[in-house]
């Protein structure tokens, strides 16, 4: 995450929305805190009972300041400094480190040679791959190459990860940009002109560099190989919200002009598998758009394009298009920096206080269920039993891969190593696909900035990454950490049961286990909400998609009312410090661009609405911070919201 933060410079901003399904994902407006603040005396602040979230933030929105190359200030930033930092440490730290795992000295191996440059070294092997691709004249040309086990490295467009299903492992078909980053994952703002322009510019200059063409072919390749990507990113924002991926078995032919499955047997895939799982904009992207004969100059030249970039191995070089190390180990060996950070920053004892903080949550949450009016009482009683099976892990992944056995040494030349590492990882992919898995042996992204509900597996996961001092500490009080990532728990608790979840059924099954006319009435509450979101941004003079986030509405609101009831439970509870630590870790600045896009494309409100309507829906908001009628804040009783 913090390593593709980095990359922020030259590509995009990555994962905001796609990923992050409980927090720090929406944008407060700027403008609109400081023309607030203005209207008031100088020395005045927003006061707490008309504006809450920006009162609460009201000195750092007025102080932040939104990076040069940047679109937005928030707690993500913080975080993402944190474990690039963590990173950074760790990798320098191995050369003095006493004793070092297999893993560990392959990945020191990889760093000295990044750090020394070794791109000239490496030069020749480029040189090759990028003469075999030029002879490439059709598809059945291009399946070739991406059926070899080494050329497909730089294939993108057809990289797997490991994931799981049920019972099984399963491959997952993730396309990552020129240089790695899942490309599902970056954000709107890939498509602002000026960040685009400027990965455009450093692709054009590493290409150039290579030596291999002249300035205007290196212009062109540059240019297609990013409208190929832009082509990509564009389908996923553009996708239909409730399409998600579908699993297709080792016998299915789901790419119809090339044959997937031998280009699996080349890359190093035996033939365990037993579903490939792709998102359903892609599949049909690929088949319609990208693998066509029409588009094979394209596939060309995202293909030399990826060699090109990715061979580049020259630290000056990488320093001024800000390349760094982190996005090269992301790529190649990221499970060794996982292992590093889990051993180093995650203990029992956090991981503990987070289980048992997710049970009290789950508890509360059953006893709201049965209080719920408007539903029948089989319907209640599907619902606890979702929420008694609902799993939760915190922090530890159990499917690691493991690079001890990984070619990689100083005898080889850098490109060599890098391959050697993508090789390994699909020697540990077809490892795993021969063995069982179970939910609790949940695959993830543990360094993403994120907690997220596993619909397929009826499991919350809450990352490693966002377990840290900003979010969580075991130095901050039970009801702040209950304000900051209790409520991004009960946020995710809360989608078990919201409208995608209610087609899954406890075990995970696409089952729907709701009845027609509960589904009617919770639809309705769902809608009041969406009423009372879009009046709030009209307030403001802005238009909402309320209809688009109505979903992460509902769970912010559930979220922070299952908290309060947890709260309740505690000895003189400090609700003051719960609701500003709600809206404290919620606090952004973005510019008015970003915001434009982010009400276009996210399904979270902006901030500000994040944090303010689900407080004004509850009691003890009102109490806590003495709001009444009159103040900005204040909603009648009678009007305030609760659908779970
Ligand atoms: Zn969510």
């Amino acid at each position: 995450m913090n390593i593709r933060r980095n990359f922020l410079k030259i590509v995009s901003l990555v994962m905001i929305f796609a990923v992050l399904q409980g927090v720090l994902t929406s944008c407060g407006t700027s403008d609109k805190t400081e023309s607030k603040a203005e209207s008031k005396n100088d020395t005045e602040t927003v006061s707490l009972k008309d504006d809450f979230y920006t009162a609460v933030n009201y000195d750092w929105l007025e102080s932040a300041d939104i990076p040069e190359n940047g679109l937005n200030s928030d707690y993500y930033d913080i975080c993402s400094k944190n474990i690039s930092e963590f990173y950074k440490n760790y990798v320098e730290g191995l050369s003095s480190k006493k004793e070092l795992s297999k893993q560990e000295s392959r990945l020191l191996v990889l760093y000295e040679q990044f750090m020394e440059g070794q791109y000239e070294q490496s030069l020749e092997t480029v040189k090759k791959y990028v003469q075999e691709i030029e002879k490439a004249k059709s598809l059945s040309d291009m399946e070739k190459l991406y059926s070899d086990k080494r050329i497909s490295v730089y294939n993108g467009l057809l990289n797997f990860e490991i994931s799981g299903s049920k019972s099984s492992y399963i491959l997952r078909l993730n396309a990552v940009t020129l240089n790695g980053t899942d490309i599902t994952k970056v954000s709107t703002y890939s498509f602002d002109e000026k960040i685009r322009e400027q990965y455009l510019n450093s692709l054009k200059g590493v290409i150039l560099k290579s030596g291999i063409y002249s300035g205007e072919k290196a212009d062109a390749i540059a240019e297609s190989a990013v409208s190929t990507e832009t082509k990509i990113l564009q389908g996923k924002l553009s996708e239909n919200k409730d399409s998600g991926f579908s699993l297709y078995d080792s016998k299915s032919d789901f790419l119809f002009n090339v044959d997937l499955h031998s280009i699996l047997d080349g890359m190093g895939y035996e033939r365990d598998y037993q579903n490939i799982a792709c998102d359903d904009f892609y599949m049909d992207l690929l088949n319609n758009e990208i693998f066509t004969e029409e588009n094979v100059e394209a596939l060309k030249n995202y293909l030399i394009a990826g060699v090109i970039y990715r061979a580049l191995g020259s630290s000056e070089y990488n320093e001024k298009i800000g390349v760094t190390f982190e996005i090269i180990a992301d790529f190649y060996m990221k499970d060794v920096l996982v292992k590093g950070y889990l051993d180093e920053n995650i203990t029992d004892e956090d991981v503990d206080y987070l289980s048992q903080m997710a049970e009290k949550i789950i508890s509360v949450y059953k006893k709201r269920i049965d209080k719920i009016s408007y539903l029948s009482d089989s319907t209640k009683s599907k619902a606890k039993k979702k929420l008694d099976n609902l799993n939760v892990i915190v922090a530890r992944p159990q499917t690691l891969i493991d690079y001890s056995e990984a070619d990689v040494s100083d005898k080889n030349t850098y490109i060599q190593n890098c391959e050697n590492c993508i090789i390994a990882k699909r020697n540990e992919h077809n490892r795993f696909l021969k063995t069982e898995f179970s939910r609790d042996k949940i695959v993830f992204d543990t360094m993403e900035l994120n907690a997220y509900n596993s619909f397929g597996s009826n499991s919350i996961i809450i990352d490693a990454g966002i377990m840290q001092d900003c979010v969580y500490s075991t130095e901050k009080s039970f009801e702040e950490n209950l304000g900051s990532i209790g409520t991004v728990i009960a946020h995710e608790v809360s989608h078990t049961l919201d409208i995608t979840g209610s087609v899954y059924d406890e075990n995970g099954v696409y089952k729907g286990w709701c009845n027609v006319n509960d589904r009617k009435a919770y639809i309705e509450k769902v809608n009041q909400l969406k009423d009372f979101m879009a009046k709030q941004g009209e307030k403001d003079g802005i238009e909402l998609n309320a209809t688009a986030t109505r979903g992460e509405d509902i769970a912010d609101l559930t979220g922070i009312q299952c908290c309060v009831e947890v709260l309740k439970e505690q000895k003189n509870p400090d609700y003051k410090k719960f609701f500003t630590e709600y809206a404290v870790i919620h606090r952004e600045k973005c510019t008015d661009e970003v915001l434009e896009k982010r009400i276009e494309y996210d399904t979270h409100s902006p901030s500000k609405y994040r944090v303010n309507v689900p407080v004004q829906q509850i009691a003890e908001f009102y109490t806590a911070f003495d709001i009444k009628e009159g103040d900005g804040m204040y909603v009648p009783e009678s009007e305030r919201i609760s659908v779970w």
